[in-house]
């Protein structure tokens, strides 16, 4: 894997990051689009969302997946601007 420079930190990886901001977090649109959101309130990146089983799952008290039994396949999203959605 190569580390790049620019990417200090998360290991979340390919997505835009506002420079010394904070990635706020994920979120889940109704079209099925994942929305990277940084601290400031704007949506850094979408990208389609893939989901894979859920890695060790407890069932309807998961942590991981809430009860849903998938989890997001962060390996497979291709984050893209929202601008060329
Ligand atoms: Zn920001
Ligand atoms: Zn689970």
């Amino acid at each position: 894997m190569a580390a790049k420079p620019e990417a200090a930190g998360t290991g979340a990886g390919s997505f835009n990051v506002h420079p010394g901001h904070a990635v706020e977090g994920f979120e889940l649109r109704p079209e099925g689009v994942l929305a990277a959101l940084c601290s400031c309130g704007v949506t850094l990146d979408v990208a389609a969302a893939r989901f894979r089983a859920c890695p060790g799952c407890l069932g309807r008290a998961c942590l991981r997946c809430a009860g849903t039994g998938e989890v997001v396949d962060h390996d497979a999203l291709q984050w893209r601007l929202p601008a060329l959605t």
